[in-house]
């Protein structure tokens, strides 16, 4: 039985109790919103996974990691180390898109590493298999499509893209579009490619059927990938977007009714007045799927700060009702990340997750604020520490300046909480 079927029968799961203890809601909300297809709980069969996350409608916005090896550059350890610290610094998922070296043993050991759900993209595959033999990156057979998703599957990954979205018809009309940047999805890239060597048809959208088998047999949640996503600002909500969206909103409904969790993918590029409308248009074409974003960035102009960018939009867009925010590092359109560009990347997204929540006053996210303002008029710096979303840095920066009174550097004996509290609360004081 998938999280769906069990949460259709009216049957609890293990991982239900467990997601809603950790977001601090009632178990009934759970299981109603994904009854309704509204929210997902990636959880295959064959990964424990320690720390369940509930995606969706009422729930906490969640973020996700990239981590992998790429073309020319493959270190298994170093990918490894960033997805641990990626979990550490906040991360509620890890997706492994290596293209590069020994792709499945890299994913096996990141699934039983990982405390938290683990994503793929398993055409990635596909191509490094054709790349590693003198191949073309396009260069494979139909029957890779449906063996490469059963073996990551079988590997234990709990959430897969598919980019099934893009058709023989939508690149027709792609070729002559007025779009800038025609394709910028590296998954949606490689099918088309294959597609036009072929002469065929999608397989993921011709083999959908037997797709959902797969999904259905280990409980693997499908993200209902954008390969039509505007890659520039210039190119957003335009026909060949909203084309995608809508042959989505159909396989949406199909995986449903095969008791398949499904969440769908968004845009990319799109300037802060679009943010709504395209978070509310998925929503409504989608009956409510929960939406995984990467960004949206409002601008193409912020390269070595598209992290920051990232999250301008993100934060719209979760207030929206996005309610999976894809990281995006410094290094985002330039080099892999390093590191120090991961941990930086899951902080700032997880910023603008928070922000949303707050906004839309969920519960956890109320509760935590209430406790740092509590916390900031006591002066209390061991519980600001503890609330902040990076604690470390903002450690890091009271101890490279102290100050020994009440309050910080920053302001000295001009500390307008330490004046106010001397001052007007004070018991003496009685306003006339
Ligand atoms: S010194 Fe200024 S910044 Fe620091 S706690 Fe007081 S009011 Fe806030």
């Amino acid at each position: 039985m998938t999280q769906l079927e069990a949460a259709v029968s009216d049957t609890l799961t293990e991982e239900m109790r467990e997601a809603a203890q950790l977001e601090g809601v009632d178990i009934g909300k759970v299981i109603d919103a994904i009854k309704a297809g509204k929210a997902v709980l990636p959880r295959n069969k064959r990964h424990f996974v320690k720390a369940p996350r509930v995606i969706g409608e009422g729930f906490l916005t969640k973020v996700n990691v990239n981590v992998g090896t790429s073309y020319g550059y493959s270190s298994m350890e170093e990918e490894l180390k960033k997805a641990r610290i990626a979990v550490e610094a906040g991360a509620d998922a890890v997706m492994v898109l290596s293209t590069w070296g020994k792709t499945r043993e890299i994913r096996q050991r990141m699934v039983e590493m990982l405390p938290v759900p683990v994503g793929s993209v398993p055409i990635y595959d596909a191509a490094v298999r054709a790349l590693e033999t003198g191949r073309k990156v396009v260069e494979f057979s139909e029957a890779d499509f449906l063996e490469l998703f059963r073996q990551h599957a079988e590997d234990g990954v709990d959430f897969m893209t598919i980019h099934v979205g893009v058709t023989n018809r939508s690149l027709r009309y792609l070729k002559d579009s007025k779009r800038i940047l025609k394709m910028v999805s590296r998954g949606g890239a490689i099918i088309a490619g294959w597609m036009i060597v072929n002469n065929a048809e999608n397989p993921f959208y011709k083999y959908f059927d037997e797709v959902l088998d797969m999904a259905r047999e280990y409980d693997v949640t499908l993200s209902l990938g954008d390969a039509m996503r505007p890659g520039a600002v210039m190119d957003a909500t335009d026909p060949q977007q909203l084309e995608e969206l809508f042959i989505l909103g159909e396989l949406v409904e199909r995986a449903r009714k095969r008791g398949v969790q499904v969440m769908v993918e968004g845009p990319g590029h799109v300037p802060l007045d679009q943010i709504e409308m395209n978070v509310k248009l998925m929503k409504r074409i989608t009956s409510g799927a929960p939406i995984f974003l990467l960004g949206p960035l409002p601008t193409d102009r912020a390269l070595g700060y598209d992290h920051v960018a990232a999250a301008i939009g993100g934060a719209l867009a979760a207030y929206h009702g996005a309610d999976f925010l894809c990281y995006v590092t410094p290094s985002e359109h330039l080099s892999l990340p390093t590191m120090e560009d991961v941990k930086e990347g899951v902080i700032v997204t997880k910023i603008a997750a928070i922000v949303a929540d707050v906004a839309k006053g969920h519960p956890f996210a109320i509760k935590l604020e209430k406790k740092m303002a509590q916390a900031r008029k006591r002066f209390d710096w061991d519980e600001m520490f503890s609330l902040a979303v990076h604690s470390e840095r903002a450690r890091y920066k009271i101890e490279k300046r102290p100050y020994v009174d009440k309050g910080c550097s920053m302001c000295g004996p001009f500390c307008a909480l330490k004046i106010v509290e001397d001052y007007l609360c004070a018991e003496e004081f009685r306003p006339v």
